[in-house]
């Protein structure tokens, strides 16, 4: 950030990352301004307020942030405890964000439309690298704003732009016109949204935690309420990997949720249609219709998406960008997240090296980091910021000494071309087979899930 040295960082999101993101920058002397599109701090998390986290606060909290909390006299949480959403937004998130540090660079209600080199578009070349960033925000106020900035970091999440119902990627026939059929992607089934399922037919769609989540709460709800219907449809031909890997998930509550959901559908309280793939919508005063690509219907009166997230890239159009074309994650970090190689939810550390884009001094961190894959965790997020907030202070070595505290593993595969149980740097080396390298360097949380979807025999 050579050029530019006395301009701020501007952060995309006001998330546990972004939040994260500003703190290091603070640490290290540069000033973030944070640019929020919500209405507070964790406003996508707020939407899913009423779920559980599966990993313990110890590594849900960032050290740089924990330092300017407890600097103000904040008690920490007990570190083996797991969060709700709403606890972490509560106790964490909301007193972070009204610290007068983070407080006085933060601005809600401020939605950035779109990031550029100033003066530049995407083609122009020369001078490019010590040009300063432009970020187009919509303010509270009604106007839009241009801010100039020496670096930028995206921690802008996923949470807004759901995956479609259709199989191709795309939304089914008739799925935008049955808009008011379809809820929010986790919604408070016994909670605050209860009226809108109790008693009703409701389809989940999908085969992650979502909707492993979604499912045993609406069971839950059909205890009270007896005439509420489940019924689950998946693109496989089973719902294996959702059960999971049972005890042989590193983090326990995760475990049980799967075991839990696969008593649920052994018992029949929950209708499981497998091959299930999504081509049209059809909304009736009486319901929705929900065909499949073979011909078969679904009757419902409401569907809920747990269908993924995907990465909003419009805002970087501008920008010359390095994306892994499948996972559409920095292209170097993409084949070791690629749902269809890996479900192990483990990931060799990385930091800013690996982040960086051809327009430097711009980074996606986060949630959006992953691109479309799934298994991203907040301890990797954190070490992410910890790493590019070193990188823009043009402190290297630190940038480079990626730290990432998480329990070692061993019990991840890939299967991207073989198969091998081996504890490995997995595709650090080699980026199709995780036998190639010799080192053991995966941290995180094992699923007990050894292959991704391209061990699937279907
Ligand atoms: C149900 C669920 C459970 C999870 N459980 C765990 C867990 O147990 N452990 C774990 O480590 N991880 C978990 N995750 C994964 C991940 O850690 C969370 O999704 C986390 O919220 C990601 O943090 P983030 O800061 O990257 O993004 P987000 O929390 O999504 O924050 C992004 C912020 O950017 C804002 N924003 C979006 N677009 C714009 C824009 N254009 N301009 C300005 N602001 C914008 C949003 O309003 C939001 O506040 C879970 C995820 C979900 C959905």
């Amino acid at each position: 950030m050579d050029s530019a040295k006395n301009l701020p960082v501007a952060v995309i999101g006001a998330g546990p990352v972004g939040l994260a993101a500003a703190a290091h920058l603070i640490e290290r002397g540069l000033e973030p301004l944070i640019f929020e599109a919500g209405p507070s701090a964790g406003a996508a998390i707020e939407q899913w307020r009423h779920i559980r986290l599966f990993s313990p606060w110890r590594f849900n909290i960032d050290d740089a942030a924990v330092r300017l909390l407890e600097a103000a006299g904040w008690e920490p949480p007990r570190p083996t405890a797991l969060p709700y959403g709403g606890e972490l937004i509560d106790r964490y998130l909301a007193p972070l964000a009204a610290l007068p540090a983070i407080g006085s660079r933060l601005q809600t209600g401020a939605r950035v439309l779109a990031v550029s080199r100033a003066g530049m578009d995407k083609t122009h070349t020369r001078n490019r690298e010590g040009t300063p960033f432009v970020v187009r925000v919509e303010h509270a106020d009604g106007e839009t704003r241009d801010h100039t900035v020496a670096g930028v970091i995206d921690a802008s999440g996923t949470w807004s732009t759901r995956n479609p119902l259709g199989t191709s990627g795309l939304p089914a026939i008739g799925e935008d016109s049955a808009a008011d059929r379809i809820s929010s992607p986790l919604p408070d089934v016994t909670g605050k949204d209860r009226t809108a399922f109790a008693g009703r037919r409701v389809l989940v769609v999908g085969a992650g935690h979502s909707a492993a989540n979604t499912l045993i709460n609406l069971a839950d709800l059909a205890k009270d309420k007896p005439a509420t219907r489940i019924l689950w449809a998946v693109r496989g031909a089973s719902a294996a990997k959702v059960y999971g890997g049972g005890d042989a998930d590193g983090l326990p509550a995760r475990g049980q949720l799967g075991a839990r959901l696969r008593r649920l559908v052994e018992a029949g309280t929950i209708g499981l249609h497998t091959r299930f793939g999504i081509a049209s919508l059809k909304s009736l005063d009486s319901g929705v219709t929900v065909g499949s690509v073979d011909g078969r219907t679904l009757e419902a009166d409401v569907v809920v998406p747990c269908t993924g997230f995907r990465p909003d890239l419009d805002i970087l159009r501008e920008l010359r960008l390095d994306l892994d074309p499948a996972v559409e994650a920095p292209t170097e970090l993409g084949p070791l997240i690629d749902p269809e190689f890996h479900s192990c939810g483990t990931v060799p550390p990385h930091g800013a090296a690996l982040l960086a884009h051809p327009d430097k001094d711009f980074y996606i961190v986060g949630m959006k980091s992953y691109g479309r894959a799934p298994t991203f965790l907040l301890a990797t997020g954190y070490e992410q910021v910890r790493s590019v907030a070193a990188a823009l202070a043009g402190d290297h070595e630190a940038a480079d000494t990626v730290q990432l505290e998480l329990p070692e593993t061993g019990v991840c595969s890939s299967d991207a071309g073989t198969s091998c149980d081996v504890p490995a740097a997995a595709a650090v080396a080699s980026e199709s087979s995780c036998c190639a390298a010799p080192e053991p360097v995966l941290v995180g949380f094992p699923t007990g899930l050894s292959h991704g979807r391209s061990s699937d025999n279907n």
